[in-house]
């Protein structure tokens, strides 16, 4: 591979809680990176772990000073993490990758190439299969085909984290400054020429994953609440529907109270009750939705806090 001198690179990598992964991380990254240029550094953000992560780090560090490490003040989660970690990339070219190696460092060389070309501003990892639990692989399915529909995004399918910009594109990422943040989505919306490049997604080599089940809801309600209205719209929908439903319904009841013919209903009164109850129910969780978010945006706290920078 050519190697360039003047630019830099900078990997940036969301941690929590993976002191097992640490050295492998590391020897990789600097391998695949040392391969590109001598100009880089590895952002390391230490999301609040509370095991032996940050000691790993700084002893990692006390070898190689191109490794950064940026400890936030508590566990702010992966989104918050990796914000932090753009937020204080000095880069040309910035990755952003998980620390659990399920995305593997050596595509770096591949992405960087893809970008170095001039033809692209963001290359997106985007997986052409997954290993992993049947569950969880299934619900991932389930969100990037709803994702996609809902969002109107392009290049939005199987697509995570794991991806490089170039300067231009990672401003334009940072301009963004709202607190539920959706990466992946956000990284679309911005625009400029995206590339991808296909791999497999890797099983985490150690450790456990960080996102339950409901982590993954939560992300997964943050980039559809957040990238669309058709939650919005489907509610209009049916409430003009049940509208047209009931008028019809108290037309009939009207013409049977006038010719005397209405019965004493309770299945159909209990019906009515019943469903039009779970709908509004539905339609305030919809709503609620959107105006927690509103009202997260509009507290205006910080997506996180530093508590020390490690850095030359
Ligand atoms: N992570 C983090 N903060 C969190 C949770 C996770 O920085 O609150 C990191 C984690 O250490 C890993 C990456 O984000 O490097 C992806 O997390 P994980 O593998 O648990 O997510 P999954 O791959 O299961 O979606
Ligand atoms: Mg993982």
């Amino acid at each position: 591979m050519i190697r360039y001198l003047y630019v830099m690179i900078s990997l940036v990598i969301p941690i929590y809680n993976e002191e097992s992964l640490i050295d492998e991380l590391i020897e990789r990254s600097i391998k695949v990176l040392a391969e590109i240029t001598d100009h880089f550094e590895i952002l390391v953000v230490d999301d609040g772990s509370q095991d032996g992560t940050l000691e790993q780090l700084l002893k990692h560090r006390d070898n190689e000073k191109r490794i950064k490490i940026l400890s936030l003040s508590r566990n702010f989660g992966h989104q918050a993490a990796l914000t932090a970690g753009l937020e204080h990339a000095k880069g040309d070219y910035i990755a952003m990758m998980d620390g659990d190696l399920q995305d593997p460092p050596e595509l770096l060389g591949e992405m960087y190439m893809k970008l170095k070309s001039g033809e692209y501003d963001v290359i997106n990892g985007k997986r052409r299969s997954r290993k992993g639990s049947i569950g969880r692989r299934m619900l991932t399915y389930i969100f990037h085909k709803l994702f996609k529909r809902v969002s109107g995004l392009r290049e939005i399918e199987n697509v995570g984290n794991y991806s490089m910009l170039n300067r231009n594109a990672l401003n334009g990422l940072l301009a963004l400054k709202e607190k539920v943040r959706y990466l992946p989505g956000l990284r679309s919306f911005v625009g400029f020429k995206q590339g991808y490049i296909e791999y497999i997604r890797e099983e985490r080599k150690k450790g456990k994953s960080k996102m339950n089940i409901w982590k993954l809801w939560l992300l997964g309600s943050d980039a559809i609440f957040s990238f669309s209205k058709i939650p919005l719209k489907i509610c209009l929908f049916l409430g003009l529907f049940g509208v047209v439903v009931f008028l019809l319904a108290g037309i009939y009841v009207l013409i049977a109270k006038i010719f005397g013919f209405a019965l004493l209903g309770w299945s159909s009164t209990l019906l009515s009750i019943y469903f039009l109850g779970s709908i509004q129910l539905t339609f305030l969780g919809v709503l609620g939705e959107y105006v927690f978010r509103t009202y997260k945006e509009s507290q205006n706290r910080p997506i996180y806090l530093v508590k020390e920078f490690y850095d030359d």
